[in-house]
């Protein structure tokens, strides 16, 4: 990847625009760019510096990423709305082409590593409603102040705002392969989609493998795998968090994709091609919510014995959150592909329903109590009528977000204790 049209190698100590930037370390890379930690000379702090390939569909791409962080910039001067600030963006000509460079304020690791240090067994409540506060002010603030809809919201596309510390746990850093080559075939050429959906096939393929699955039997779909994790400590983290990549936002009323989306957080009316809004986000947010709490991912699908993926991924949601009501399901421009015209599947007839609470009481040992809450706060997420989903203003004034634990009160008092 690594050619014309491709990545832009840097070494470490190359310096960008006119040597205001210092490169210091890979943090990331993505489908399009890879991601450096880089030295801003004139501010004396760390920035993060993303290199977009330099293609012209790539620069297409970055023109359009630093169209929706300017707006976002430009809304919320005070940096108050848990969306990650574009400080700069400029050329970079290296031997593969001119690339477009985007200069980001440096954050932390995405929610996706969080979850992998804390070894897939889910994070303390606590700790969700604080990262899904973080993640609906974002989402609030793009819907309802910028008219723009993410688009791609996942753990992987979430950074905290604070870093793991890797001297406290070597594992960790073997997590983080630094000088590692970005991912991509050799000759950067397939389709991206290809490539986002191979790296997402690997992911799902390790996820699918932990989950028992769900159509087989509840029976040995325990908890028992966590109780022998070693416990690791998250203490210490501040848990505040920020939108990243906004290479596939657009503006609910200019839409320029049918198929938006990471698939596992895919909504059903984009899978269903009846149109979507606002609510594909909310949808995500709640597919994230659950992993953030279990570890896993709430809808892994995968292609079977004369099904596709698509109609698979509509089974897990319909085993999880009942059938979906037959004018939704027969409503959109792929409906005829997957529903017969009574609304059922054509191809998966049998479905076993396991509803969200009994999963967190059943699989992932979550109390009781705890489970009907956090079912009570997500099943109306993960409404199938995109109109009756709440929005991300509402959620943040649902009660589930609220709770007033002791935990919560302690903190609050240090928070008073700190900032007097
Ligand atoms: P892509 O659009 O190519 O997916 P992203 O914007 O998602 O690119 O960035 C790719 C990766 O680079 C992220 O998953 C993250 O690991 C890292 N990264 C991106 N932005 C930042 C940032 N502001 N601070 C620290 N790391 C970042
Ligand atoms: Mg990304």
């Amino acid at each position: 990847a690594y050619r014309k049209g491709g990545y832009h190698a840097v070494r470490i100590g190359d310096p960008f625009s006119g040597g205001r930037y210092i490169a210091q370390r890979k943090l990331g890379w993505g489908q399009f760019s890879t991601v450096w930690l880089a030295y801003d000379t004139r501010t004396s702090s760390y920035v993060a510096l993303k290199i977009q390939k330099s293609a012209q569909q790539f620069a297409q791409a970055a023109l359009h990423e630093i169209e929706f962080l300017s707006a976002a910039a430009d809304g919320d001067l005070a940096n108050s709305k848990c969306v990650v600030r574009l400080i700069d963006h400029f050329k970079h000509i290296g031997p593969n082409g001119q690339h477009l460079c985007m200069v980001l304020e440096f954050l932390g690791d995405s929610l996706l590593r969080l979850i992998r240090y804390n070894r897939y067994k889910g994070l303390k409540l606590n700790n969700v409603r604080e990262i899904c506060r973080c993640i609906l002010t974002g989402l609030d603030y793009l819907h309802r102040e910028l008219g723009m809809i993410h688009s791609d919201l996942k753990p992987e596309n979430i950074l905290l705002c604070s870093t793991i510390d890797p001297a406290k746990d070597p594992v960790r850093s073997g997590l983080t392969p630094l000088l590692e080559k970005p991912e991509g075939n050799a000759n950067g050429g397939g389709s991206t989609m290809n490539l986002i959906e191979k790296k997402l096939k690997r992911r799902a393929k390790r996820a699918v493998a932990k989950i028992s699955e769900r159509r087989v039997s509840m029976v040995g779909a325990t908890g028992e795998e966590s109780s022998s994790k070693r416990e690791r400590s998250l203490d210490g983290i501040d848990m505040r968090c920020k939108v990243v990549d906004f290479g596939n936002a657009c503006w609910a009323d200019k839409q320029f994709a049918e198929e938006i989306q990471t698939r596992q957080y895919r909504a059903p009316e984009v899978i269903l091609k009846s149109g979507y809004s606002f609510s594909v986000d909310m949808w995500s947010f709640g597919c994230t919510a659950f992993e953030l709490v279990t570890g896993d991912m709430l809808f892994a699908p995968k292609e079977g014995n004369g099904y596709g993926e698509d109609e698979d991924h509509l089974a897990l949601m319909m085993e999880l959150l009942g059938k979906m009501p037959r004018k939704i399901a027969i409503g959109g421009a792929r409906s005829k592909d997957y529903f017969d015209r009574h609304g059922d599947l054509k191809r998966i007839r049998r479905l076993k329903y396991w509803p969200l609470d009994r999963l967190l009481m059943d699989k992932y040992k979550l109390p009781e109590a705890e489970a009907k809450e956090f079912a009570e706060f997500l099943t109306p997420i993960l409404e199938f009528a995109p109109e009756k989903r709440p929005t991300a203003q509402q959620c943040l004034e649902h009660p589930w977000m609220n709770v007033k634990t002791m935990e919560n009160v302690d903190a609050q008092m240090n928070n008073l204790h700190i900032k007097g």
